[in-house]
């Protein structure tokens, strides 16, 4: 069966990214039947985040991505939080068997290495030079008493080539440079007796019977380490996917004003689960046009993903990151959930918080009102932003026209037993129809955008309405 997990590292918020890794593996467990399983990688006690954590956790919560196995459900292989097992066994082991050795290289040392291999030619991140494999086993195990010490990989002259699901055979070797030679013996377990990402994900990924690796790009380079350390420890290794980066819509690396914003923020600004995991489905992703003679367009609920969800429809290249994309999707579900009478009620006592936020109080009815007559909304947020004037008096800036003083004199006129429509077309008769329209919408919305106007008048009631154009004009 197949067994997928997602293995975050609590050194930031649960952000795009993550979530659509999470999401990749959640999709093909739960397409084939298979199981999904979280795991913490906290090995590195100084990236640690506060609060991305439990950020993590209720994240995915929040997104209904539910968990078979992990640090809060448990499983039959626990620790499902690396800082919580012992891999120094395994490290004995190796030591015992020639297959990693013990490294008593001091601070000053190993950085005058890596400054030196940067002057080589060509230079080389590859930096190790091998001094501490001197050292007889016997001579290590008694320096070990009296000195500190990582654990390195005696890493393979030459690494495999190895098979991508997505971009097939791959060959990565390190840059081993010829006249001052360097080796790619990557540290297993640090001074500090923790195994580092390489060592502990390797050994959880076996224990925990992991059939498939789906993890971005940016990890490419370590797999051929990852494969050694399985065939040193004679293990058969997973499945790898490398699912390629997001990019900004400039296709330039994701920045926090492009987009590399955490979730639980984008929860803040109103965007729903759905949309958000539909959105994050795209990015490298694309189910054939048609499945079993049921034709697909992007738009595919949750429920839709877990059975469609397939690695033939990966795709390769960049993966933009276009927030009008969320805003359709967003707009799309959020129509439709109102549809839903829980949906509908919690709505509006959403929309009721938002506003208290503002310091704006309203009623039930009222909100109900503008829920039902507003039109599509692509937030909720949107009633407590942009569209707050249907709860609370704009401030008005300049008018929008040299004439609009005139016009919302003649307006006002106008209105008098006339609804607002017919007071439009008559005063339209005097100036032009566009700004009629724009100086009465910014009289009482403080835009020149927006609700339509009569929708507008509705709900305000006409006391309100007429108050607003009285208050422009004086
Ligand atoms: N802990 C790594 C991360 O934070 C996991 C990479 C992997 O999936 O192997 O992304």
């Amino acid at each position: 069966p197949v067994r997928t997990r997602f293995a975050p590292s609590p050194t930031g918020f649960l952000h795009l990214g993550s979530l659509r890794t999470a999401l990749y593996n959640y999709l093909l467990a739960r397409a084939t039947n298979g199981s999904f399983i979280l795991r913490l990688e906290d090995t590195d006690q100084n990236r640690l985040v506060k609060g991305a954590e439990e950020n993590i956790y209720a994240t995915l919560k929040w997104l209904s991505i539910t968990i078979d196995e992990g640090p809060v459900e448990g499983g039959p292989f626990s620790p499902y939080k690396q800082s919580e097992r012992d891999y120094s066994n395994h490290a004995h082991q190796m030591i015992e068997s020639g297959a990693a050795y013990r490294c008593f290289c001091n601070r000053g040392r190993l950085e005058g290495l890596r400054e030196s291999a940067k002057l080589l030619k060509p230079p080389t991140n590859v930096t190790y030079d091998r001094h501490c494999l001197k050292y007889s086993k016997a001579e290590s195990d008694k320096l070990s008493t009296i000195k500190p010490f990582t654990i390195r990989f005696k890493s393979p002259d030459k690494y495999p080539p190895f098979e991508d699901l997505l971009h097939g055979s791959i060959n990565l070797q390190p840059q081993i440079n010829q006249e001052d030679v360097r080796y790619d013996d990557p540290i297993l377990v640090k001074s500090d007796g923790l195994p580092t990402y390489h060592f502990a994900n390797v050994i959880d990924d076996h224990y925990m019977k992991i059939t498939h690796v789906i993890r971005g790009e940016e990890w490419l380079p370590s797999t051929p380490k990852h494969i050694a350390l399985y065939n040193s420890f004679n293990w058969k290794p997973p499945k790898f996917v490398h699912i390629p980066l997001l990019t900004s819509i400039e296709d330039k690396k994701l920045s926090k004003r492009s987009g590399d914003i955490d979730i639980m923020s984008l929860k803040a600004k109103g965007y729903l689960p759905e949309a958000l995991i539909n959105f994050a489905v795209l990015f490298g992703w694309a189910p054939k046009r048609s499945v079993a003679g049921e034709k697909h367009s992007e738009v595919m609920s949750f429920s839709k993903l877990e059975k469609i969800f397939s690695l033939d429809d990966l795709t390769k290249g960049n993966a933009k990151v276009d927030f009008k994309k969320l805003d359709f999707l967003n707009k799309h579900y959020l129509n439709e959930s109102l549809k839903d009478k829980k949906f509908f009620k919690e709505s509006v006592d959403e929309v009721i918080r938002l506003l208290e936020t503002k310091g704006i109080s309203t009623t039930r009815s009222y909100v109900e009102k503008v829920l039902q007559t507003v039109g599509s909304l692509t937030t909720l947020n949107q009633l407590s932003e942009e569209q707050v004037y249907l709860f609370s008096k704009p401030s008005l800036a300049e008018f929008p026209h040299e004439d609009s003083l005139s016009i919302l004199i003649a307006f006002r006129e106008a209105l008098k037993g006339q609804n607002v429509t017919d007071a439009i077309n008559l005063t339209a008769l005097k100036y032009p129809k566009k700004q009629v329209f724009e100086a009465v919408r910014f009289a009482v919305s403080g835009g020149v955008s927006g609700v339509k106007l009569p929708v507008l008048a509705d709900l305000l009631g006409s006391d309100n309405f007429n108050s607003r154009i009285n208050d422009a004009i004086n």
